[in-house]
Order: C-alpha cells, then structure tokens, then sequence
C-alpha cells in the first residue's frame, strides 16, 4: 500500500485523524479530512511513542499501530481468536496489567494469542470466576478492583533470562535464525560507487552467510530467512513468524543504513522496547553485547543500542536484534563494508556477542576477549579465561 503522507485527503486521512484526536495528540478542528502540517506532526509524536521509525507518513506498519490504538482496555470483550487474533493497545493494557501480577503471557505484544488465553484463565481460576480464557465484563471488574495493589516485578524479564541460564553456556544444537533485510524487489540502501554499484540486500546477505559459516561451526543449526536473489521481498512479520515456527534460540536481523549526509556513518543495534519502559531484558543484552563487540572489533562509530517496537522485534518470540552495519552512504563505512576482511571482523564480533550471550555474568569476559574460532574449545574446557 502506498503510505498516506502531508497533502493527502479523503475517508483515509479522516480516520486517522480521528484515532489521533481520540489519543489527545491532535486537536479537533481544521479540516477534518485534510493531511496537513497538524496532522504529520501528530502522526510523528503517535510514531515515536509506539518506537515505529519517525517519518510522519501512514504506512501500513504505522496503519496497523493506529488501528490498534483505537481500543481502550474494557472497551470490547477479548479472546482467543483462531485465525485471526484481536489485536490492540487493549490487549497489551491486559497483558502488562497480567505480566505485573507474575502470571506467564509471554511477551506483552498486543496480540490475544494462547498464552494469553491461558494465563487469564489462570487468573480467573484464582479469582474464582469462569475459566474460559476469555476477558469480559467480570473479569475486568476483576483486574479494576484489584487495582495496582499486586505487583510481582516483571516476570517476563526473568523467565527469559532464567531459560538462558538453564540451558548452559554451549552454543552447540541451538538454533539462530540469521535475517538478511530486504533482498527481491527491495534492495535497501544502494549507493553508484564508479563502475561498481552497492545494495545493502547484497552485502547484508554476504555477511548472513558468513555469520552463518562461524555459528554452524561452533555446532548451531542456523537458518537465513532469505537466499541470495529471492523474487519478492518478504515483510517483516513474516520474518519473525518464520523464527518463531523454527523454534529459534536467538534471532539476528542485518543491515546496512544509508542517509541524505555522507558524514553519517556508525553502527547501532535495536532490541525489542517501547517507551512505556516495557523492554526484552535478554533482547536488551544481546544488543548491548554485539554492540559492544562490533565497536571493539572494528572501530565503527558506536551509535549505541535502541529499543524500538518494530514488527520484526515485537513479534519474535526469542530474544532479537536488529544491527544496522554502517552507512553504505558514507565513504568511511562503504570503504570498510566492502572488504571481506572486514566482514568478517563483523561477523567474529556478531558470534561473540551471541556467546557472551550465554555465559553468566559472572563468568562474562572482557569485549574484544573471545577468540571466536576456539568457542568449542573453550566451553568444553568449562571455563572461559581472559
Ligand atoms: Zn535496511
């Protein structure tokens, strides 16, 4: 769908307008169904808010926020749809409000799927009310009448991080789902370089498939979303449902990123976060990790770690990153990316990000430290020396 964007009119740009009224971020008067300078900025304060990328246009990712938005919590009954799951700022309301009181609804991702099914029936057993998983009248007086009084921290944070302390330090037998971005139709971020010409959809899938080599080398069972030159360019929730169908330990989105000014140039990692201060905690370490260890191993510009709710990290199910690799836009970084050396000094630091993932804290080693060709070696001996 072309975005909605500054200058558009008709039922479309009503809508939105009025989801945006309802929200208090645009005041009720102009033009009811006029695109104007009012409407792109409360379309840019609704995006940052939800962590979507800031550009002041309708697309459909922003559509699908601004269509969730719309649903107060109480305001309709929830329940597990088969097929087509509800979905809204409702859902997430009741998710965190559960997550709070220590019941297991995974992550707090707007959508009304099983576990979050099970665990208000969970809570409704506890309540003593009917136990059917769905959230109607009666249990939301539940949840109201209970108020903020119980609060159990943050029980998805801790599972998460519990589940990667149980399964031990080995790389070996897990599964990370590598993520190439764009590739198809869509080529990301292309830059003419003399003769030559340079797609990010190229260089992030060469790197993917390096990244690949080292981790089935250290014994993980590893699987690109994409090959090479696929013919369409597969949406970002499709990737993510592909890493949650295989079961993935860890999921890893490449990217190179591109900007208007050539003196824009560094490396940023994103982990799964919206402003409410909900965030992934393992998704948050991973990011810090592979940031650290690419800034360490390669000198890039450290443009730090970000929470954003993107598809591609608000629907995986594992802990998730998305590592923007330089700015093919600037000669500094673009002289870099296309050595393969350098790739590969990118790829070592990605593996022992994902190591370092998996050692407790205590036995966590200085950045730059792990010699990424001696991993099995390493844990095999039990310990890991600096
Ligand atoms: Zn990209």
């Amino acid at each position: 769908m072309r975005p909605i964007r500054p200058g558009d009119r008709g039922p479309a740009v009503a809508e939105i307008r009025t989801v945006l009224a309802g929200l208090e971020l645009l005041a009720a008067d102009g033009r009811a169904d006029d695109y104007d300078a009012q409407t792109e900025r409360a379309v840019r304060a609704f995006q940052q808010s939800r962590g979507l990328s800031v550009d002041g246009r309708v697309g459909a990712e922003t559509w699908r926020a601004l269509d969730a938005a719309r649903w107060r919590f109480g305001a309709r009954a929830l329940y597990h749809a088969i097929g087509e799951p509800l979905t809204g700022e409702d859902v997430r309301a009741l998710q965190e409000r559960l997550l709070e009181m220590g019941y297991d609804v995974g992550r707090a991702d707007a959508v009304y799927g099983i576990r979050t099914s099970r665990a208000v029936a969970q809570f409704q057993r506890e309540m003593g009310l009917k136990p059917d998983g769905s959230c109607g009248p009666h249990t939301v007086n539940a949840l109201r009448r209970l108020g903020r009084k119980v609060v159990g921290g943050r029980p998805q944070w801790l599972r998460e991080s519990d589940a990667i302390r149980q399964a031990g330090p080995a790389l070996v037998g897990r599964t990370v789902v590598i993520d190439p971005g764009h590739g198809g139709t869509d080529p990301g971020v292309v830059v003419p370089d003399g003769a030559l010409r340079w797609s990010e959809a190229d260089l992030v899938h060469d790197l993917a498939s390096r990244l690949e080599g080292r981790l089935a080398a250290a014994g993980v069972r590893v699987q690109l979303t994409r090959g090479p030159a696929p013919l369409t360019c597969l949406p970002d929730a499709d990737r993510a449902q592909l890493a949650n169908s295989l079961g993935a330990d860890v999921f890893i989105s490449l990217h190179t990123d591109g900007y208007a000014n050539p003196e824009a140039d560094g490396v940023a990692t994103y982990h799964y976060g919206t402003d409410n201060g909900v965030t992934s905690a393992t998704g948050e370490r991973l990011a810090g990790l592979v940031q650290r260890e690419i800034v360490a191993r390669t000198g890039l510009r450290d443009c730090r770690t970000h929470a954003k709710a993107w598809d591609l990290l608000r629907l995986t199910r594992m802990p998730a990153v998305r590592v923007e690799l330089g700015y093919l836009t600037s000669p500094r970084d673009r002289s870099r990316l296309v050595d393969p050396r350098f790739r590969d000094r990118v790829v070592e630091a990605i593996v022992a990000g994902v190591q370092r993932m998996y050692l407790p804290i205590e036995r966590d080693v200085p950045t730059g430290s792990i010699d990424v060709r001696e991993l099995r070696a390493i844990v095999a001996a039990g310990t890991v020396v600096d």
